[in-house]
This record gives structure tokens, C-alpha cells and sequence, in this order.
């Protein structure tokens, strides 16, 4: 499982480079491993080569792993039904997924039961594709209001899933379309809104999302897939 670490240290040196092309620092972005279908042995190893954010997009799949895999913070990075909230509101550190005002009063109600305060993320559908959940660009800010009215919340910044494309380089409107809008959004500082993460970037294109100016980039693919060497 030697290809884990290399995996690790080429998109580490990636996200060096797309920092600081955009004269920013490394520390500044948060790699989040996404461990989708991933067994524990995998996962533990890049544990131990010091990814400590994972990602999981099914809520029965942090149900499994939670209990395995150790000093850890877990991130809800896939769509979300209200009904299943309970299941993971002491397991997971952030939820990027909050697409309605519905889905964030569940999420609220459940936090305040067990005392707690989750960080969430508002999804933005950015190139407004049919598959894709999340609300419009359009749509963000007042969304934003009215879920800073919830307690048990915190209301930390934007999420996208970009098209899946080969070249990176197309997504890079979309990339620029987030930023702005966290901008417009973070410039009001507005009460109990505190637009610190943009969560954007995947294997794909979490180069150009560091030059747009990412946060976090949920990496899956890139860290898991042993490459096949032509011989
Ligand atoms: C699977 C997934 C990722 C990671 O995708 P890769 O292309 O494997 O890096 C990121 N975000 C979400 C929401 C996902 O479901």
C-alpha cells in the first residue's frame, strides 16, 4: 500500500504549487481524504500518513467506519435526507452538504439535543446541472440568513461539486464564480455568519480551485487509485 504515501506526496506537492502560484500558504488549505467505498485497512493508512479530515458521502458508510478508524473528524460531503440526521450528528465534524433550510432546522434541532455545535456549509449547484443537489448562486445569501438564525449551527462557508471534466482548466469560471460569492457574502458580515471555508476541488481539478482560492479540497481518487505503470 506504498502507493497511498507516493499518491499523498505528489498531491502534496500540487496543492505547494497551486498555493503559491496564487500567493498563498499551504497550511491555508485542508485536505479532506474522501474514504466513498474505501475498506479500513486503506483508510487507516492514510491515517498514519497524516490525513486526518475524511470525507464520506453515504451516511451508512460513516455509520461502518466510524468506529474503526480513530482521532479522526469526519465530514458529510453527500447528500443528505433530513430522516437520517440523528444517525450521524455526534459522528461527523462538518456537513457540506446543506441544501435546504428543511435539511439545517433538522440538523439544529439534533445538535442542540446532544449539546453540540456543527460546522455546515451551504452547496451550491455552480454550473446549475440537473444531477447535481445544491440551490442556486442566486439563492446562497439568503439562505445563509436565515440558517444564522439557528442555534446549534455554524454557518462556515460554501461547498460545490464543479463538473466532472478532464481538463481543469473548464471549471476554473465556475471555481471564480464561487470565490465571488463567498466574497459578496463574507464582506457583509452579517451576525453568526462566518464565511471562512470554500470546499471545492476534486482529483480532477483541486489545482485550479487553490488558485481560485479553495479551502478545502475533497480528494478521493488521487489518494486511493494505485496507478497502472506502462512497462
Ligand atoms: C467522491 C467525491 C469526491 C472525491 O472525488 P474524486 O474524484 O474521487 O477525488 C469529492 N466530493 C464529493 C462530494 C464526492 O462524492
Amino acid at each position: 500500500m506504498d502507493y497511498i504515501q507516493d499518491n499523498l506526496d505528489e498531491i502534496n506537492r500540487k496543492i505547494t504549487a497551486a498555493a503559491a502560484k496564487a500567493g498563498r500558504k499551504p497550511a491555508e488549505i485542508t485536505l479532506v481524504g474522501v474514504t466513498k467505498t474505501i475498506d479500513a485497512i486503506r483508510i487507516k493508512k492514510m491515517v498514519d500518513c497524516g490525513v486526518r479530515n475524511l470525507g464520506e458521502n453515504k451516511v451508512q458508510e460513516i455509520l461502518e467506519k466510524h468506529p474503526l478508524i480513530k482521532d479522526v473528524d469526519w465530514h458529510m460531503i453527500g447528500h443528505l435526507q433530513t430522516n437520517k440526521v440523528k444517525y450521524i450528528i455526534d459522528k461527523v465534524t462538518m456537513i457540506h452538504s446543506i441544501d435546504s433550510v428543511k435539511l439545517a432546522e433538522e440538523v439544529s434541532k439534533r445538535a442542540v439535543q446532544i449539546d453540540k455545535r456543527i460546522d455546515i456549509l451551504i452547496e451550491i449547484n455552480i454550473a446549475n446541472e440537473s444531477s447535481k443537489y445544491g440551490i442556486q448562486q442566486e439563492k446562497a445569501e439568503e439562505m445563509a440568513l436565515e440558517l444564522s438564525r439557528l442555534d446549534g449551527i455554524r454557518v462556515c462557508g460554501l461547498m460545490c461539486i464543479a463538473p466532472f471534466v478532464e481538463n481543469s482548466e473548464l471549471n476554473r469560471p465556475y471555481f471564480k464564480n464561487m470565490r465571488q460569492l463567498f466574497i459578496d457574502i463574507k464582506s457583509k458580515m452579517h451576525n453568526n455568519i462566518n464565511m471562512q471555508h470554500l470546499s471545492m476541488g476534486m482529483t480532477n481539478d483541486y489545482d485550479v480551485a487553490i488558485e481560485e482560492g479553495a479551502t478545502i479540497v475533497r480528494i478521493g481518487t488521487g489518494i486511493f487509485a494505485e496507478r497502472v505503470y506502462n512497462l
